[in-house]
C-alpha cells in the first residue's frame, strides 16, 4: 500500500512526518515536492530586509524525515478520481491514500497591469526580487545577489549619497528623490511586506513615500477589531500610509490606478489574494469538514477551502495548515488500519477538523503586535512570541540549529 504527500510545507512536513509514527513500516509512505527544502513561507517578508535569513528558513527535505521516500518533481496535476499524478520526470505516480498539501500563490483576478507589474510574494527568490526592485528605484548601486552581506556591494561607481546605518553599511545611491511603494493587499502578507519595506528604507536611509492600499473598510479585516487597530497603529508609527476601502483597478509601470484615485508607484507589490497552484487547476477546491475531497484523497492546508466542525471558514495560513495535518494524519492512519485488517465492518468514523488557533501574531518592521484569545500584545513580549512560533515550527520538525538561527535574527532585528 502507498501513501502519499503531495507537498512538503507546513501541511506536507507535519502529515508526513505524523504519518512515520503512525502507520506500519511495510506501508510504503513518499512526500512529493517540486522543491528540495521546506520553507517557511510565514517568514519570507523577513528576507526583502535581511537577504541572510533565506538560509534559516529553508530546510532541507533530506533532514527531516526517518523513513519516507522523499521525490523532488514538479506535479503537474492529479487526478482524484484514479488517484494518479502526473509528474514532470514523464512518469506517473499511483497511491492509495494521499494528503494533497500544495498550497496557494498569489492570485491577480484579472485585474488589468497586476499580472504584469505586481510583484508577488511566495518564495525567497520573490522578497529578493521586491528587494531589488526598491534597491533600483532608489538607484542603489549594488552587485547584489542578495544572497550576499551588502558590505560586499560597495565597489560600485562613486555614489551621491553614502547611507550608513548598523545593518546596512555604506550602501550607495544616487540621490533620486523619494521612491513610491505600493503595496496591494492588507492581509497578514501584504501589512509584513509593508513593515519590512518601511523599517528597510529607514536603515538604509532610501527616501520613500508607501502605501498600503486594501479593498475592505480595514486592514486585517479577517480579524478581531482590537487586533486590527494595533496592526493600524504599528503602520502609522512605521511611516506606512494606509488607504481602505480602495480598490486597485489597473496597474501600470509607474502607477497603482484605483476607485479612489490614482497613486505613483516606481515598486508595486500585490499580495492581494490566493488561488490554487497550476497542479490544482489553479481552483482551491472545497474539502468536507473531515478535509476529505474524494474517499481516499485529502487536502489540507492552502490547496484547498473548507468549513470546520463548528460551521465556520478556515482561514488559509500556517497555523491552520500544520491543525488540519494533524487531524489528517489521524484520519489517514484509522483508514489505512482499517483496510489492512481486512475492511470488515463499517468504515470507521473520521475526525472533523476543528479550527482552533491560540492567536495571531504579525510584525511590522521591528514592531510584532501578538492577539492571544481576546488580549493584544505588543513589545518584548509580542516579539518574543513570534520568535517562538518559527522557532518552534523549526524544532518540532526537527531542524534546531536552524530554530536557534531565527531566535537570534528576530531578536536582533528587533534591538
Ligand atoms: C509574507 C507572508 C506572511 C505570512 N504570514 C503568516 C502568519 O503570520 N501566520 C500564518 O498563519 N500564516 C501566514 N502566511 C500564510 C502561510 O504562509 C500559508 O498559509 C502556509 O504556507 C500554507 O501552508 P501549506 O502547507 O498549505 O502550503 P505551503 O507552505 O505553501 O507549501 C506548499 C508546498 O507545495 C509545494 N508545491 C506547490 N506546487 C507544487 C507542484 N506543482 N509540484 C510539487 N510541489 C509543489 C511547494 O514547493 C511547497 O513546498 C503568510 C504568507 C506570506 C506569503
Amino acid at each position: 500500500m502507498n501513501v502519499t504527500v503531495f507537498g512538503a510545507g507546513y501541511a506536507g512536513v507535519t502529515l508526513a512526518q505524523r504519518l512515520e509514527s503512525s502507520l506500519d513500516s511495510d506501508i510504503d509512505l513518499v512526500v512529493i515536492d517540486k522543491s528540495d527544502t521546506h520553507l517557511l513561507k510565514h517568514e519570507i517578508h523577513r528576507v526583502i530586509r535581511r537577504p541572510q535569513v533565506a538560509d534559516i528558513i529553508e530546510v532541507p527535505l533530506s533532514d527531516l524525515f526517518d523513513r519516507a521516500t522523499v521525490r523532488t518533481a514538479h506535479i503537474h496535476d492529479i487526478d482524484i478520481e484514479t488517484q494518479t499524478a502526473r509528474l514532470n520526470t514523464g512518469t506517473t505516480h499511483q497511491y492509495d491514500y494521499a494528503g494533497i498539501c500544495l498550497g496557494s500563490v498569489t492570485a491577480d483576478y484579472d485585474i488589468p497591469g497586476v499580472a504584469e507589474y505586481g510583484l508577488p510574494l511566495n518564495t525567497t527568490a520573490d522578497a529578493l526580487t521586491i528587494r531589488t526592485a526598491l534597491f533600483e528605484a532608489a538607484g542603489v548601486t549594488t552587485t547584489d545577489d542578495s544572497s550576499t552581506d551588502l558590505s560586499e556591494q560597495r565597489q560600485g561607481p562613486t555614489p551621491d549619497v553614502q547611507i550608513h546605518s548598523d545593518q546596512h553599511d555604506s550602501i550607495s545611491a544616487e540621490n533620486r528623490g523619494s521612491v513610491d511603494i505600493v503595496v496591494g493587499g492588507a492581509g497578514l502578507s501584504g501589512i509584513q511586506v509593508a513593515g519590512e519595506l518601511a523599517a528597510l528604507t529607514r536603515e538604509t536611509g532610501i527616501q520613500a513615500d508607501i502605501t498600503l492600499v486594501e479593498q475592505q473598510p480595514t486592514v486585517a479585516s479577517n480579524f478581531p477589531e482590537n487586533f486590527q487597530h494595533a496592526v493600524r497603529d504599528a503602520l502609522n508609527n512605521n511611516g506606512v500610509s494606509i488607504s481602505t476601502a480602495t480598490t486597485i483597478e489597473r496597474a501600470r509601470e509607474d502607477a497603482v490606478e484605483t476607485n479612489t484615485g490614482t497613486f505613483a508607484a516606481d515598486v508595486f507589490v500585490w499580495t492581494g489574494g490566493i488561488r490554487g497552484t497550476d497542479a490544482m487547476d489553479k481552483s482551491r477546491p472545497m474539502v468536507k469538514s473531515d478535509l476529505r475531497a474524494g474517499t481516499r484523497t485529502f487536502i489540507v492546508g492552502d490547496a484547498g477551502r473548507g468549513i470546520d466542525a463548528d460551521g465556520e471558514p478556515i482561514p488559509a495560513s500556517a497555523a491552520a495548515a500544520l491543525r488540519e495535518a494533524r487531524t489528517v494524519a489521524d484520519n489517514i492512519s484509522q483508514l489505512v488500519a482499517y483496510d489492512t485488517n481486512g475492511a470488515d465492518g463499517f468504515e470507521p468514523r473520521l475526525e472533523p477538523y476543528r479550527f482552533e488557533v491560540p492567536g495571531w501574531i504579525v510584525t511590522v518592521g521591528d514592531d510584532t503586535i501578538a492577539q492571544l484569545g481576546p488580549e493584544v500584545l505588543t513589545g518584548s513580549a509580542a516579539t518574543a512570541m513570534k520568535a517562538s512560533v518559527g522557532a518552534g515550527h523549526l524544532s518540532s520538525v526537527g531542524a534546531l540549529s536552524q530554530a536557534a538561527e531565527l531566535v537570534d535574527a528576530e531578536i536582533r532585528s528587533s534591538t
